[in-house]
């Protein structure tokens, strides 16, 4: 199955301009820990959104918007709290980290638990010791929008969705979007701190908003159609684990029971476990409480030993 992923032509690492000044940074393959940035750049300074996960990363992000730009940094958006798009806060030196509040709360609460990271995230374990926590100083709410140098850039949360705090970037003349995790292509889903319900949601508010390109947080740079496709994993699981849930199945047997069609090829289908049980909360009104995160990992350790059994074992470990 490891092997079956779809991979869209220009899948690759790397810098891509999508509107004139207006860089995309993508990561293959867009697995657990591997995200995708952006650059916005003025002359006065620029803009980065979010900034990847381990120092070496975020150092090759850092020599290409060097190729791209001899303007430092001034501005860096945190999309949401996650690791892989906050890690690299602390290498952006002369920027001023700015975030959603729910984000900056989680960043702060949470730390940076090195141990956990090492565990889940191995090929990466020499690099998390290297982290120094950066916390965003400035937050909002709802929207923020900068004007600089006669571009508008828009921030905006439209409520719980991928997480609590997630925010995206909007460039309404460049008809551009930086969804941060809000959009996943190619690349599962994962809801494990969100809100499957809410997130169609917002989703939807996005497709009817003026946008050509959308940057996801996973996987190559779409638009509107890769979103939708997004959307329709979100309620066929959303649909379907309720009518499991109905008939008194356990998470985890939902989990197995559920065919995924198309997004088995999607890289990760073993978060369908932890969507599921995000679900489970969301049906019975405790979004408050954290997924049990170990119990979470080693279910889809499972899940990926079950499927893989064929193939060799080593092709499972992030
Ligand atoms: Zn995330």
């Amino acid at each position: 199955m490891h092997d079956n992923w779809i991979t869209p032509e220009g899948f690759k690492t790397g810098i891509e301009e999508v509107a004139p000044k207006v860089y995309a940074y993508i990561q293959a393959y867009g697995e657990l820990g591997v995200s995708n940035a952006g650059l916005l750049v003025d002359r006065e300074g620029s803009m980065a959104i979010d900034a990847l996960m381990v120092p070496s990363m975020t150092r090759r992000f850092l020599a290409a918007i060097k190729k791209v730009t001899n303007t430092p940094v001034t501005r860096l958006v945190n999309t949401h709290h996650h690791i892989d798009h906050s890690g690299g806060n602390f290498l952006f030196r002369d920027a001023e980290i700015i975030s959603h509040t729910y984000c900056r709360a989680e960043i702060e609460r949470t730390g940076l638990p090195v141990d956990f990271f090492q565990k889940r995230m191995p090929r990466f374990a020499a690099e998390f010791p290297r982290l120094k926590l950066a916390v965003p100083e400035v937050t909002f709410t709802d929207r923020l929008v900068f004007h600089v140098a006669g571009r508008e850039v828009e921030l905006r949360h439209l409520g719980p969705a991928h997480t609590f705090g997630d925010a995206f970037v909007y460039l309404p003349k460049e008809k551009v979007l930086f969804a941060g995790d809000l959009a996943f292509y190619y690349v599962t889903p994962l809801a494990f701190q969100g809100h499957v319900g809410n997130w169609i949601k917002v989703v939807d508010r996005i497709l009817k908003m003026d946008v050509d390109i959308i940057v996801p947080g996973h996987g190559p740079i779409g638009g509107k159609k890769e979103l939708q496709e997004m959307r329709t994993y979100l309620v066929m699981i959303r649909r379907e684990a309720k009518k499991r849930f109905a008939a008194g199945m356990t998470a985890e047997q939902a989990a197995r029971d559920m065919k995924l069609g198309i997004y088995a090829r999607w890289r990760e289908p073993e978060r369908i476990l932890p969507n599921v049980m995000r679900l489970y909360q969301e049906f019975r009104n405790e979004l408050d409480q954290p997924l049990d995160v170990l119990k979470m990992f080693e279910g889809m350790r499972q899940l990926r030993a079950e499927w893989h059994a064929a193939d060799a074992p080593d092709t499972c470990c992030i």
